[in-house]
């Protein structure tokens, strides 16, 4: 008889976004005249910038016509598209061959198919609070987990120590949820710690656009030594849109090599397997926003968002809550007030603010006593939802 994979059954269920749709449900039940202010949502509120629908629209033109047609696309990816990635690293100062440059549907589906790459039996550490699909995804996979809480003593970034036994590696910055951003000195740590060990980082770029200090990095292939170690894992959903349109990307570098195998060309043997590519149609979308023109309009949407996290973090200092990100983030992170518990927390603000936000504690137990307000809501919303608890919270 076949067996299931007996890993679902290790999977803690998702409690998270489950339990606050219940919690919110319930509560627009009993109060129809309520009007919420959703703060919590990771997805964006926007529409995708003009460049992007004319470049999808003209990709449909180009479906429509005999001498225009394609068929299936390149595994890797479209041509134009990886060679529009590897120019957007090269004016960052990052040099990448245009086959270390993977075009994919997102990082979601990445970071579940990576792990095909690497041994079972390498352990992965998990940095929490923590996105719950490296959880879920390596449970999947059969893999090991171990587990680096982070706090407010070392701003939600820990550093390597020796003693710390995993040989993959999640770093995710700028972080969900806590708005953090590895600066240099500290993301050469986890560099050297890996190419020590021969541990591989998986990191995940999905917000890098939100960063703003020219000082910290928005890839992890502008610390030395990052190409022996690291894989790249990007997305275009934060960063212009794509949350329902879906596109991404993700490099892994020529050099990086254990035991005599190469990931780059097994990542190539990987998705001429298992994908046909992703959509003409949807690589012409994404190739624009790689354009100047492109990146002008999604850095206006990304202003908006920006804009929103201030309008959060001032009400939250205002009110006297500790937090921090939302500054090179899309996320701010802020501790409860009064002793609350994430979940108490909640149901204060939904209940006496008509306020949704995410409770920390669903990104891991040291998440306990924070919660996460997202920036990604509309304007007017965020404005009203700050105003509320300001007015619930200021002393
Ligand atoms: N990584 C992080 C840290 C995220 O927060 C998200 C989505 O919220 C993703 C990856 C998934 O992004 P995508 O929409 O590209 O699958």
């Amino acid at each position: 008889m076949l067996r299931p994979n007996p890993h679902y059954a290790e999977l803690k269920d998702s409690y998270l976004f489950y339990n606050i749709a219940q919690k919110v449900k319930a509560f627009s039940e009993k109060n129809p005249g309520a009007k919420l202010c959703r703060m919590g949502i990771g997805d964006v509120s926007l529409p995708l910038c003009d460049v992007a629908i004319r470049a999808l629209r003209e990709g449909v033109d180009d479906q429509a016509k005999k001498e225009t047609f394609r068929g299936y696309m390149p595994e890797c990816g479209a041509p134009f598209l990886r060679e529009a990635i590897a120019n957007f690293y090269a004016s960052r100062g990052v040099k990448l061959d245009v086959d270390e440059c993977f075009v994919s549907s997102g990082a979601s589906d990445e970071l579940g198919d990576i792990l095909d790459l690497f041994d079972k039996s390498s352990p992965a550490l998990i940095i929490e609070p923590a996105y719950p699909a490296y959880i879920d995804a390596s449970v999947i996979a059969g893999r090991q987990i171990v587990r680096l809480p982070s706090g407010k003593e070392n701003g939600f970034l820990p550093s390597p120590s020796e003693n710390l036994d995993a040989d993959l590696i999640y770093l995710c910055s700028p972080n969900n949820p806590t708005g953090a951003v590895f600066p240099k000195a500290k993301l050469q740590e986890w560099v050297d710690f890996a190419n020590k060990r021969g541990a591989i980082i998986l990191f995940d770029a999905a917000y890098e656009a939100f960063i703003e200090d020219p000082d910290l990095p928005r890839s992890i292939f502008e610390i030395d030594g990052a190409k022996t170690c690291a894989i790249e894992i990007c997305s275009l959903s934060k960063t212009a849109g794509f949350t329902g349109t879906r596109l991404g990307y993700t490099v892994v570098p020529k050099d990086l090599e254990r035991e005599g195998a190469n990931f780059n060309a097994m990542w190539v043997r990987n998705r001429t397997t298992k994908t046909n590519g992703v959509s003409y149609i949807l690589q012409k979308g994404g190739a624009a926003i790689f354009t100047p023109e492109g990146q002008k309009q999604i850095r206006e949407n990304i202003q908006v968002y920006k804009s929103n996290a201030k309008t959060i973090a001032s009400a939250l200092t205002e009110a006297g809550l500790w937090n921090c990100g939302g500054q090179n983030s899309p996320y701010v992170w802020a501790q409860c007030p009064d002793g609350m518990g994430s979940w108490e927390f909640f149901d204060f603000l939904l209940e006496r603010g008509n306020i949704v936000g995410t409770p920390g504690v669903g990104f891991g137990t040291c998440g306990e006593g924070f919660f996460r307000f997202s920036a990604f809501g509309d304007v007017e919303e965020t404005k009203e939802g700050a105003r509320r608890i300001v007015e619930l919270l200021g002393k």
